[in-house]
């Protein structure tokens, strides 16, 4: 693998591979790797001649009171896994390369409606920063395909939006959320979680799960499955005895417009995030039919079971 840390350098590595026609594909990250990039990586290596990682941690996407500072850098551990996953270029770029004029020059506005629910109002400047960095690193790198996460499903939408309004040219994939076995969604952010915080980490799956099981049933009134969504988030802090995490919202919405909606469908999404000490944390589930297709589907009856 090569590890490039300038877009000159970069830019040369990359003509000589569109010289001979090469599909390129790229997953961006802010590093601190796990299984889910991991995911990311090697579905990327199924499908393109070469894949190109980033890692940046990307300060215009992060509010002052947020943990940019101590965002998990690991950089020899994450070219390891990046070695293993079979990439081929690891970009880490330096800010300046990102931002040659600063930190306070162009940003992409991403549309209100897409920003207006869920992690919009908590995070006001977030999109923005996010959608900017993945068009500078869209443009220099040139990718026929980009992969992102299930996990982070709004960015995913937003940035699906960015590429088809702003005919960008790429297809982007999203790819599914790889979780530990009791459910809880990989997160660079669960490295901050002591073991109180991590067992109560829990209930954001666990109110997913139980959603996704009443939806199963049959179940389409968002009202009511939101309720079974809320009792299920308290019974597991009275059962655990542990901390409370802070929760930011538990959602059914819109897989496109990313509204509310009053009756669920195959085009619903329940999303949750929720502050578990100094981590905040999230999660989604899309609203399926059960499925033996669909690995997510033996999840619920899994972690329901204690
Ligand atoms: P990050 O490094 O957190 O910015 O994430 C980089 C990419 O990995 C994003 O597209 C995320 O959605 C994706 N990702 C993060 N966690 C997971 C996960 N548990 N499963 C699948 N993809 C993930």
């Amino acid at each position: 693998m090569q590890v490039v840390t300038d877009s000159s350098a970069l830019k040369e590595s990359l003509s000589e591979l569109s010289d001979k026609n090469y599909r390129i594909g790229l997953v961006p990250t802010m590093g601190g790797l796990h299984a889910g990039h991991g995911s990311l990586v090697t579905t990327a290596r199924s499908a393109c001649d070469v894949v190109v990682v980033s890692i940046f941690v990307n300060p215009i996407q992060f509010a002052p009171s947020e943990d940019f500072a101590s965002y998990p850098r690991d950089l020899l551990g994450d070219r390891q896994k990046l070695a293993s996953w079979g990439a081929d270029i690891l970009f880490v770029p330096e800010e300046s390369d990102l931002y040659p004029d600063g930190l306070s020059g162009m940003r992409v506005q991403p549309p209100a409606q897409l920003t207006s629910g869920l992690c919009g109002p908590g995070r006001p400047q977030h999109f923005a920063g996010v959608l900017t960095v993945v068009l500078k690193l869209l443009n220099l790198i040139r990718p026929h395909v980009a992969y992102f996460g299930q996990k982070d499903f709004q960015q995913w939408r937003l940035i699906q939006q960015m590429a088809t309004e702003l005919l960008l040219g790429v297809t982007i994939v999203r790819c599914p959320t790889v979780r530990e076995p009791d459910g809880l969604a990989l997160s660079s952010r669960n490295a901050y979680l002591d073991s109180r915080e991590r067992l109560a980490a829990r209930g954001l799956s666990r109110s997913l799960a139980t959603i996704l099981e009443h939806y199963q049933k049959g179940e389409r009134a968002a009202a009511i499955l939101l309720e079974r969504g809320h009792c299920a988030w308290d019974d597991w802090f009275a059962k655990n005895a542990c901390l409370i995490p802070q929760l930011e919202y538990l959602s059914l919405v819109d897989t496109r417009t990313l509204e509310p909606v009053e009756r669920v469908s195959a085009e619903s999404v329940a999303a949750v995030a929720a502050r578990v000490g100094k981590a905040r944390l999230i999660d989604n589930v899309l609203l399926a039919p059960a499925s033996p297709d669909l690995p997510l589907l033996s999840w619920p009856a899994a972690i329901l079971v204690e």
